[in-house]
Order: C-alpha cells, then structure tokens, then sequence
C-alpha cells in the first residue's frame, strides 16, 4: 500500500489553474486532489468547543432538533411494525448493530496500542439497507405527519397506527413524493413512501445500478432515468416537482428534514456505547468514519455525536478519490470564507466510481454549512481500496457490505499511521489515551446487494487481497 499524500492547509501560495474557491489551498492539497491520490485533509476551522447550536440552511439547529427527530421516529413505530413486519422485533425502531471487530483490525493491520476497530452496521439497517432508512423515511414519515395532521386525521397523543386505515391511506394517495437519487435514496424514500400509501417517483441518474430500479419498480415505484450524473437528475426531478402542488420532493441538496433523521442516530450510538462502557470521555476518545456523498447522511450523524461529546468525539468524512465532492467544498469554504459551491470536475476528476453511493460531484451547501467547525477532516479512498476492504470484512466477520459502505475502514490507519494523522492526535492532546481510543468505522449499506452483484464484488476484492 502506498502511503497517503499528507495535506495541511491553508497556506497562502495559490497555484495557477485552481478554482476560485481554493485558491488558496497549498500544492499538495491540489496535487493528491487532481492526481486522485489518497489523501488525509485536517479541518484548520475545527473548533475545540461545541457550539449550542450551528447554521443549517435558513435557521440554526441544536441538541433539541435531534432529540425531535427521535421523538417523530418513537409516535411512528406502532404505524412502521404495522407496515414493516420485519421491525416487529424492535418495537418499530430503525437501528443497527454496534459491533466490535477484532479479526477486521488485524487484517487492517491497526495496532490494539491505538484503539480498539468497532463498526457501525448500517448496512443491514431494515426497510431500506442502507444509512438512508435514517434520513429519507424520516422526511417520509414529517411530510405525512403534516399532510395527516393538516387534514384534521391526526390529533395531539393519537395512536399513529391509524395511518394505516383506509381513509389515511387514500388521502396519502392523493399526493406524489418525489426523489432524485443514484440509488440508496431512492430506495428508502421509495419504499416508505408506497408503504404509506402515496405515489412515489424516483429520479435516478446514469450511474444507478440496475438493481435498485427493478427493486424499486417491483414495489410501484415510477422510476424515471435520466442521461446525466446524480446532481442532474436531482435537478430534473425538483423542476418536475416544482409543478405540482401535490408533489412534495426530497431535495438531497438542501434538506434538514433528511439531515435531522440522520442525526438521530447519535442518540440510539449513546446508549450502545454506554452499554458496552464505551462512552466517550477525556480519556477515551471516539473516532468516527463516515462515508460521505453529498454529506447529509454524515454531517447529520457527526453533528447529533458532536452534541453529545463535544471534543471527545471526531468526525472524519470518507470520499472516493475521484468524487471528493466535500473536501472540495471544505476547501473553499476556508480559503474564501463563502467559496461558492466547486465541483469535482473543477479539479479534473471525473466522478466516476464503483461507490455509486457516494457518486456526488458537488457537496451540499447545508452540510458543509453545520460541519464548518465541527469536522475533523476528510480522506479519500481509492476504489481498488474499496474492493480489499470489503472482501476482507467478509472473510474476518462474515458482513456484506457494497462498495461506498467500506470507505470507512481507511480511516484508522490514516489517522494513526501517516504524519498528518499523528500531528492531528498529538495537536489534540490524544496520544497517550489513544489505547482506550474507539475506531468506529459507519457501514453504510449492503444488504439488499443482490447475491450475483455481492459475487462480483468479492472476486474483485479477493484478486487485489492475494496481491
Ligand atoms: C448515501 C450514502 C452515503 C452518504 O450519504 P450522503 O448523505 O450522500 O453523504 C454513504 N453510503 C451509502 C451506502 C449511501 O447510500
């Protein structure tokens, strides 16, 4: 394995050929960005306190929107046990496991002297199988809420599972919720969508696996297929939606209502690592990988962790190496102060990659607004990378996870095994505690790959393994 390019910005020398928004940003950060090098970018914004609330868009949010969200999730869980049998065990509580992964660490070659490797199984989170039953069904479940509530059907401390009688379920029908998606979105809203009984559409770009459509096709979904990239069939489906006063659309890009229903996750984290003696305090740090496409599934979960432990938690974001779409973002943000909204193309990559999840060309405005001074930093990760590591996970703890969910197993060794990552824990003050440290790596999706994708997947990852 070649050792990743170590970047440190900013600097003051700018460098010909750079967009506007970076132009500050120093060579080696623009040479490992364009040559779509593995690269470890600290966050010099990073603040050592946790502000009571950040910017999101139009308002600021806080510990109080997260614990709403949660509270949306608990009135819908009589409803989801209803419509999704598989939640019976769980009350109608969408969450995954917390699991530790010792065999994983080992093959990673991550020494037990800095910290133990746990996971984050998101990738066998029901109903949608991937970290979007999070957020999408929780912009599903507000959106009928207020449809429910404003239609006089829904009181105050009513038992929500009568939004599954009939009367619900023909005024859902009269309304379209839409999304554009490469995929794993479109699935989620998809699916909760037509559970509760509205007409659904989906958006999906030329990348999106073939698949997801027909999944999405066998549950009544309108699937509709556009030429261009995820942020072009974003564009295309809010314009149709635009149109019509039924249509209510999902705006990847710019909503807080998905980013919240991501964030509520910290909460049910808490009290897995309270169980397991793992919260995290002065002398046991947290540190969190988060696979990162447009950044609302990450910036979510980062800032709910934030809430809860300030400098004790630290956030790092996963991107593949060709659709950096964050650390681009990042970048400009710091140079320029606003540094408008750059794209991967502006640095000659061209977004394509197998993590089809992850396949973002430009970051949300909104998430990169709330991780200003909240995120540690940003990594890339090669798709050869992707491969090994989820083969890998298959051969240590037997878990299926599609290609964008591995992008967390880098992280560790970026952190403690190049120097960037070793200036950022000693800056912190973290070496000495990092024995008692929590890797948590964030599965993001996988288990509704089907069998003869997941095959290909692990021959791909086998072959570069043997290597
Ligand atoms: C969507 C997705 C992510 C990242 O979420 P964003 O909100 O787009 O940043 C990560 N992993 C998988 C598998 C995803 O589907």
């Amino acid at each position: 394995m070649t050792e990743p390019t170590a970047i440190r910005s900013p600097s003051p020398t700018s460098a010909p050929g750079v967009p506007a928004g970076a132009a500050g940003a120093d060579a080696a950060t623009e040479a490992a960005l364009r040559a779509a090098e593995p690269c470890l970018w600290l966050n010099p914004l990073l603040s050592p306190r946790m502000p009571a609330s950040v910017p999101a868009g139009t308002r600021h949010i806080s510990l109080a929107d997260v614990e709403a969200a949660q509270a949306r999730f608990d009135r819908f869980a009589p409803l989801l046990v209803r419509l999704f049998p598989e939640l019976a065990a769980s009350q109608g509580a969408i969450d995954s496991a917390l699991i530790a992964t010792p065999t994983m660490q080992r093959m990673l070659e991550v020494d037990a002297s800095t910290g133990r490797l746990w996971i984050k199984a998101d990738h066998s989170l029901p109903i949608a199988g991937s970290i979007k039953a999070r957020g999408g069904i929780h912009e599903v479940l507000e959106f009928a809420e207020k449809v429910a509530r404003d239609a006089g059907l829904l009181a105050e401390g009513d038992d929500y599972s009568r939004l599954a009688e009939p009367d619900a379920r023909a005024l859902f029908g009269r309304y379209q919720v839409a999304v554009g998606s490469t995929g794993n979105l479109g699935l989620s809203i998809g699916v909760m969508a037509s559970a509760l009984g509205f007409r659904a559409a989906v958006h999906m770009s030329a990348d999106a696996k073939e698949w997801k459509k027909t999944r999405l096709r066998a549950r009544g979904v309108e699937v509709v297929e556009h030429a261009g990239d995820y942020q072009q069939a974003v564009a295309a489906g809010r314009a149709q939606a635009q149109q019509d006063p039924y249509c209510h659309f999902v705006d990847d890009e710019r909503s807080l209502s998905l980013m919240l229903g991501y964030s509520a996750a910290a909460l049910g984290l808490d009290a897995q690592l309270r169980e397991q003696g793992l919260r995290p305090d002065a002398t046991r740090p947290l540190f969190v990988y988060l696979p990162c496409g447009v950044g609302g599934a990450p910036a979510g979960i980062a800032f709910g962790l934030k809430q809860l432990y300030g400098p004790h938690v630290h956030c790092f974001f996963a991107e593949p190496t060709q659709s950096p779409c964050f650390l681009v973002q990042m970048l400009g943000a710091e140079i320029s102060g606003t540094g408008g909204n750059p794209s991967v193309y502006d640095y000659g990559l061209t977004n394509r990659t197998e993590a089809d999840g992850l396949a973002v060309p430009r970051a949300s405005e909104l998430a990169a607004g709330a991780m200003r001074e909240l995120l540690s930093g940003v990594y890339t990760v090669a798709d050869d990378t992707l491969f090994r590591h989820l083969f890998q996970l298959q051969a240590a703890e037997g878990l299926q996870i599609e290609p964008s969910a591995a992008a967390g197993f880098s992280g560790p060794a970026m952190l403690t095994g190049t120097d960037a990552g070793r200036a950022y824990l000693e800056r912190h003050g973290l070496t000495d505690s990092m024995p008692q440290a929590v890797h948590l790596v964030w599965t993001t999706g996988g288990l509704f790959v089907p069998e003869s994708e997941y095959r290909n997947f692990l021959d791909r990852g086998a072959a570069l393994a043997a290597r």
